[in-house]
């Protein structure tokens, strides 16, 4: 998600054809399709979703023409082949980042609304390749992700948890954006009768 990225249009356009080098190797067919769902990938400087992805591909060449299988075996096939790196969210979810151009860093990720902080911390790496070298390894690479809770979250102040409406505790208060904007007040949103509450059909759930 840095935006010191490196990376040069002839970067890319180098990068593409060791891809089209890689997918032919492995018996993909190179399709002006597949082509676009790669430079799309590429030209993304934050972490994205298959789903997003998808999005992104259709903004160039239109809805109904990709399709998410597609994006998913791509993606495949460019993790596989180290261009892009994967990053379980511990929920099910599963993001994605380009490699290339971007300087090595690890993640922090909320379990409860899917935060992702990157972080890099030379003591740290440093520890890593230490750790390695006393077992008898040298380090080539690593991936260190941190799972925690945000305490936005739990406060129900993030915007994420506005977003997924999933920010109950800030609902019942009636203090969150939502709630605020649909003129919804603190008693009916304890109540359970505010319109967001219906439409999500989480009157009833526990906190979290
Ligand atoms: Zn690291
Ligand atoms: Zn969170
Ligand atoms: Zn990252």
């Amino acid at each position: 998600m840095s935006g010191e990225s490196k990376e040069t249009q002839t970067d890319l356009q180098e990068e593409v054809a060791q891809v089209r080098a890689h997918f032919r190797g492995k018996g993909f067919r190179w399709t002006r399709q597949r082509q676009t769902i790669v430079e799309t990938a590429f030209e993304t400087h934050r972490h994205f979703s298959a789903e997003e992805l998808l999005r992104m591909v259709e903004k160039k060449i239109g809805p109904g023409v990709a399709h998410l299988a597609t994006i998913y075996r791509t993606l495949q096939a460019l993790e596989e082949g180290g261009f892009i790196e994967g990053l379980e969210l511990g929920k099910g979810g599963r993001l994605f980042e380009h490699v290339l151009g971007h300087s090595h860093h690890d993640h922090i990720i909320c379990l409860d609304c899917g935060a992702l902080v990157e972080f890099h911390d030379e003591a740290l790496e440093e520890k890593k390749a230490e750790v390695a070298q006393v077992n008898g390894f040298e380090m080539e690479s690593h991936s260190l992700r941190i799972f925690g809770r945000c305490k936005a979250f739990k406060q129900g102040t993030c915007e994420k948890a506005f977003k997924q409406g999933t920010c109950e505790k800030a609902f019942k208060r009636g203090t969150c954006e939502e709630a605020l904007q649909r003129g919804t007040s603190e008693g009916s949103s304890k109540q359970g009768k505010c319109e967001r509450k219906k439409k999500e059909g989480r009157t009833g759930q526990p906190d979290h």
